[in-house]
C-alpha cells in the first residue's frame, strides 16, 4: 500500500490532465441509504416502476412524492471529504480537470457547513453529473426545456411537504404521548428505517405516510412557461445527456492525453465507466481505483498501470491527493 501510494502520489504530482470518474460508494460514508434508492422499494412500489418516463406520464404527483423523499433524504446527508477533495482537485487552475459522476445526490455542489469557503463546492463546469440531480429540475414542455441546476428547496411545494417521509412519524406521536421527551420530536426517518427491526419485534411495524392524489397545477411548475416540471435525473429507458457525453469524448480525446483517471467508489466494469477507464489506458494514462472492492490482483499491484487502494474512498482519497490538494 505505501509503495503504491508513493508511486502514485509521484504520478500525480506530474499530471497535468486528470479525470475522475465517481460512483455511489463515494457518499455510502456520508450516510446516504443508497440500497434503497437505486434499487429497493418504496412504500409498495418498486423504485424502478417510479424512474421511469411512463410512470411519471400517468401519475407526475407519484413520481414527485417519491423524489422528494429521495431529495429529503439526500439532504439529511453531508458532503464528505472525499466529496471534498474532488471540489478542491476542480479548482486547480493549471490542472485540466474533470469529474465524470454517476450519483444523482449532489452532495459534491454543497458545503457540509456555511463556514467552509467555495473551494469545497466542486467547480460546475469541471463537474459531469451523468445520471442528472435530484436537485436539477427540468420543465416538461418540448417547446421550452428550461433547466433549473442546485435547486436544494424542500420542499418544493406546499403540497410536497408531507411527503419527504416514507413512514409516518411514529417518534412524533410517542413523544406527545409521553411529554417528558422533547428529543423524540424529530426523529429521522432513515434513523426509523434503521429501527424496523425494533418496530417488529414489538409487534409496532411503522406505517407509511400515504400516497397522496396530488393535482398537477400543485407539483413544480416552470417559471418560465408554467409547465409541468420533472425531476432532472436520467430514467430507465433515457439515454445518457448527448451534451455531457460529448464534452467527455472531447475532454479525453482531444489535446492532450489524461495522465490519470480516478476511479472512485464504483467497480470501473459498468459500461460507460469502463470504456473511459479503457480509452485513458489506450492513450497512456494510468488508473487509479479507490472502493472497497478491488481485484486482489489490482491491490497487490499485478495489474500494469493500475494502482488500487481498497477501502471507504471518503477517507482514501483526500489523503492520497494530498501532495496537490493540501491538508482537508
Ligand atoms: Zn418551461
Amino acid at each position: 500500500m505505501n509503495k503504491q501510494l508513493a508511486e502514485f502520489q509521484e504520478h500525480l504530482l506530474k499530471s497535468k490532465k486528470i479525470v475522475a470518474l465517481v460512483g455511489a460508494g463515494l457518499s455510502a460514508s456520508s450516510g446516504l441509504p443508497v440500497f434503497r434508492g437505486s434499487q429497493g422499494m418504496w412504500k409498495n412500489y418498486n423504485s424502478i416502476d417510479l424512474a421511469t418516463p411512463d410512470a411519471f406520464y400517468i401519475d407526475p404527483g407519484l413520481v414527485w412524492q417519491f423524489y422528494s423523499w429521495r431529495r429529503y433524504s439526500a439532504l439529511q446527508a453531508k458532503p464528505n471529504k472525499g466529496h471534498e477533495a474532488l471540489a478542491k482537485l476542480s479548482h486547480i487552475p493549471e490542472l485540466k480537470y474533470l469529474t465524470i459522476s454517476q450519483n444523482v445526490d449532489g452532495l459534491l455542489n454543497r458545503k457540509r457547513n456555511d463556514e467552509l469557503d467555495d473551494t469545497y463546492i466542486h467547480d460546475p463546469r469541471k463537474l459531469y453529473e451523468i445520471h442528472g440531480s435530484l436537485f436539477t429540475l427540468k420543465c416538461t414542455s418540448f417547446m421550452c426545456n428550461h433547466v433549473e441546476r442546485n435547486n436544494f428547496h424542500q420542499p418544493l411545494t406546499p403540497v410536497l411537504e408531507d411527503t419527504e417521509f416514507e413512514y409516518l412519524n411514529k417518534g412524533k406521536k410517542r413523544s406527545r404521548e409521553d411529554e417528558g421527551s422533547v428529543q423524540e420530536q424529530n426523529i429521522d426517518p432513515i434513523d426509523i428505517i434503521s429501527r424496523q427491526d425494533t418496530f417488529a419485534s414489538t409487534s409496532s411495524s411503522p406505517q407509511f405516510q400515504p400516497v397522496k392524489t396530488i393535482d398537477e397545477k400543485n407539483l413544480p411548475r416552470c417559471p418560465i412557461c408554467e409547465g409541468l416540471m420533472r425531476p432532472g435525473v436520467v430514467w430507465f429507458g433515457e439515454s445518457l445527456p448527448l451534451d455531457l457525453i460529448t464534452g467527455i469524448d472531447n475532454f479525453i480525446e482531444h489535446g492532450e492525453a489524461p495522465d490519470l483517471i480516478l476511479v472512485i467508489g464504483t467497480s470501473g466494469t459498468v459500461y460507460p465507466a469502463n470504456s473511459y477507464v479503457e480509452r485513458v489506458k489506450l492513450k497512456g494514462g494510468k488508473v487509479a481505483i479507490f472502493n472497497i472492492d478491488i481485484d486482489d490482483d489490482v491491490v497487490e499491484g499485478k495489474v500494469d498501470r493500475v494502482w488500487g487502494f481498497k477501502g471507504d474512498a471518503a477517507e482514501l482519497l483526500p489523503l492520497a491527493l494530498e501532495p496537490l490538494i493540501g491538508k482537508i
